[in-house]
């Protein structure tokens, strides 16, 4: 009976912090859930495992596309690698230019090595990515959903970041894609932005990360305040760390940009071990929520 009890309240809240939007157009923790799991099913999304890559970015265009008619991939060269970022706005005619326009990002790669792995046969095997690159990518597709079904009051681009985490691996830094995308788009400039990263934990930590912290203080504070009055208790009200992501090339380019990711960082984080078994309907339920009303203003 108990989880019964549980489910009736967390669908309580769900109605409370959205509103009057029917259920059609409420983010759902489950299907992002879902999300992950046709990603795991291509395999490793690394350099070298070529259908996988094709397959999740078809996976993931032709999903984009159902929601959308604004769809483009861009596909690079950089540091020997070729890689493609893909992105999909919404529009809101209301707003022009880059102003008042948000942008929501995710890696698409995984970790081509398990490098934390203890055992040397082991470190040389790509890491799954459910958490490390799948969560991300399934809680903006299923925001896709749900902006469709419910325009929001700004314009919105979700973008996929290719080749995060190629860091530390023959010397690549981390964010290839993220920082090509910032380099390949000289006009769009949003007025804000979020990176979310590893965020499917069965017992999520998001402390406020300190580059989001010290650079864009303004939207991390609007975050967190969305959270504090959901109860998403996954963000946690303390420091984290500085940590290099996609967001890095976005700050550097002046556009106030958080980074969402589970810190201290799981244990089995660039492991085999990152598995669907890890993750939670719930904690990206949380996330899903508190993006939502980010976006769609409510308090
Ligand atoms: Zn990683």
């Amino acid at each position: 009976m108990r989880p019964i009890k549980i489910l009736s309240i967390s669908a309580f809240l769900l109605i409370v912090s959205v509103g009057s939007l029917g259920a059609e157009e409420q983010f759902s923790g489950e299907r992002a859930l879902q999300n992950i799991a046709t990603q795991l099913a291509y395999g490793a999304r690394e350099p070298g495992n070529v259908a996988a890559k094709q397959n999740t970015l078809r996976y993931i265009q032709q999903t984009l596309e159902t929601h959308s008619n604004q769809v483009t991939s861009q596909t690079f060269e950089a540091h020997g690698l070729k890689g493609t970022n893909i992105w999909a706005s919404f529009v809101n005619h209301k707003t022009t230019g880059n102003t008042g326009r948000i942008m929501l990002g995710a890696h698409w790669d995984t970790r081509p090595r398990s490098d934390q792995e203890t055992s040397p046969t082991k470190q040389k095997m790509p890491t799954p990515g459910a958490n490390d690159g799948a969560s991300g990518v399934a809680v903006l597709l299923e925001l896709a959903r749900i902006f469709a079904a419910n325009p929001p009051p700004v314009t919105l681009d979700l973008v996929f970041f290719d080749l995060e985490d190629m860091g530390n691996i023959n010397n690549l830094p981390f964010s290839i894609g993220s920082r090509e995308f910032i380099s390949r788009n000289p006009f769009y400039r949003p007025s804000a932005g979020v990176i979310l990263d590893m965020v499917c934990d069965k017992n999520l930590s998001i402390p406020k990360e300190l580059y989001s912290k010290t650079q864009a203080p303004k939207l991390l504070n609007r975050i967190w305040a969305i959270a504090k009055a959901q109860n998403a208790t996954a963000f946690r009200d303390k420091d984290g760390s500085y940590i290099q992501d996609d967001h890095i090339p976005f700050l550097e380019a002046g556009i106030p940009t958080v980074d969402l990711i589970h810190y201290p960082f799981p244990s089995y984080w660039h492991t085999s071990e990152d598995t669907l078994d890890k993750c939670s309907s719930q904690s990206l339920q949380q996330v899903g929520n508190v993006i939502s009303s980010l976006v769609y203003g409510v308090p």
